[in-house]
């Protein structure tokens, strides 16, 4: 009901002067001028990253139940880090028709937010941050600054829940599926045994909820993460120390690379789970729909091209190959896109979110393809005609 409302209204809470993954710094930093005075919010600043940028708490709510919320410690994973510029769009202005949505929130919660924590990796648009350290693996021993005033504010805060929000490669398939994986969900392990401690509990009834509202959109396209204990993640620390804490993992979905309906799913996601937990609507979630997705796998290529030529004069050998976009983080703030072949070879086990049927094609611009190839321009031809062009699927990604 509340996600339904929120999905539908979602467009006028979204903050429009974001509208892409790899957004300039000033912008955040400019939004944030604008939260941080509303009277509705309260910062704080809690340390520094390596480089020197400041870490920010956001506050919202004055009740006894924390719920804590951190996005982008994988500096280039900004999809919640949107999704919470329009949750605070949502929080701070006035619109009638949620203020009993709200007041309920401020009432009965304090939400207490770290957006865009690894914001030096988030300018590098880099996994890991300035000093070269994936976050995810440093809860147990804390060596970036980053890690250690994450730990530290968890501890401080005592929430009884926590959202760890995240990207996972837009590859993952719900399952040995042709399905991408749009969204996926975990309520992590807090111990090498995956004890269902009470913790762990809660963050799976938050997770079932967040299944139901999304089944209705995706069937197919929602998956969970293994759940083997890794002590050095913060989802299985936080889990360990009762925070329950749930994993939220934006995906990929078709050619919407910049990730804008994940970011809608996001930010109504995060509200619908945090109104429930103030009105304690929660406590009736049972775990069932959550215990039943399917896992991530890797199943699918963005291409794939069955029986492609892989040399231009006869004989002519043929086998599958799989194509995939590479991102690359350029110095002007921009991500250039190109097409990688990943694979070659009998690919029968694989899907293709596109798929192309190479058998009577023939190469036109390359003497021959190379596995791990970079490629801007492939022209296939059947009959002297064009028949696949791969510009034609790059339009797409820059579209
Ligand atoms: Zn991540």
């Amino acid at each position: 009901m509340m996600f339904n409302s929120l999905f539908e209204q979602y467009e006028s809470f979204q903050e429009k002067r974001i509208s892409n993954r790899r957004f300039p710094e000033k912008i955040w930093d400019d939004l944030f001028q604008e939260w941080s005075q509303s009277p509705l919010f309260s910062s704080r600043k809690l340390g520094e990253t390596f480089e020197g940028k400041d870490i920010q708490e956001i506050r919202f709510g004055q009740g006894p139940i924390h719920i804590a919320a951190w996005s982008q410690m994988h500096g280039d994973e900004a999809t919640a880090t949107m999704a919470l510029a329009d949750i605070f769009l949502f929080l701070s202005y006035n619109l009638n028709k949620w203020f009993e949505f709200k007041a309920e929130l401020h009432q009965k919660v304090s939400i207490f937010f770290i957006p865009r924590l690894n914001a030096d990796g988030a300018n590098r648009w880099t996994r890991e941050t300035a000093l070269g350290i994936d976050m995810n693996r440093d809860a147990r021993t804390q060596n970036s600054p980053e890690a250690k005033i994450l730990a530290r504010w968890l501890d401080e805060i005592k929430p009884i829940f926590s959202f760890n929000l995240h990207d996972q490669n837009r590859l993952y398939s719900a399952g040995k599926t042709p399905h991408q994986t749009h969204i996926a969900l975990l309520a992590t392990a807090g111990d090498e045994h995956g004890t269902w401690t009470a913790s762990r509990l809660r963050a799976a009834k938050i997770a079932n909820r967040m299944a139901r509202h999304l089944q209705a959109y995706l069937p197919n396209n929602i998956a969970k993460w293994s759940d083997e204990y890794e002590a050095r993640a913060f989802g299985d620390f936080a889990q360990g120390k009762g925070y329950g804490l749930v994993l939220l993992e934006s995906g990929g979905a078709g050619w919407d690379l910049e990730k804008q309906s994940l970011r809608k799913y996001n930010a109504c996601l995060l509200l619908d789970a945090f109104y429930s937990i103030a009105t304690e609507s929660w406590r009736k979630e049972e775990t069932h729909l959550y215990q039943g997705l399917p896992t991530n796998e890797r199943q699918i290529f963005d291409i794939l091209i069955k029986k492609a030529p892989l040399n231009q004069h006869e004989p002519i050998y043929r086998a599958d190959i799989g194509l995939n976009i590479q991102e690359t983080a350029k110095e002007d703030g921009s991500i250039e896109y190109a097409w990688i072949i990943e694979d070659v070879g009998d690919l029968s086990p694989w899907y293709g979110l596109t798929e192309i049927d190479g058998e009577a094609l023939h190469l036109q611009t390359e003497k021959m393809l190379k596995k791990e190839g970079v490629y801007h321009h492939l022209v296939l031809t059947k009959n002297n005609e064009v028949a696949f062009d791969l510009s034609n699927y790059t339009q797409k990604i820059q579209s």
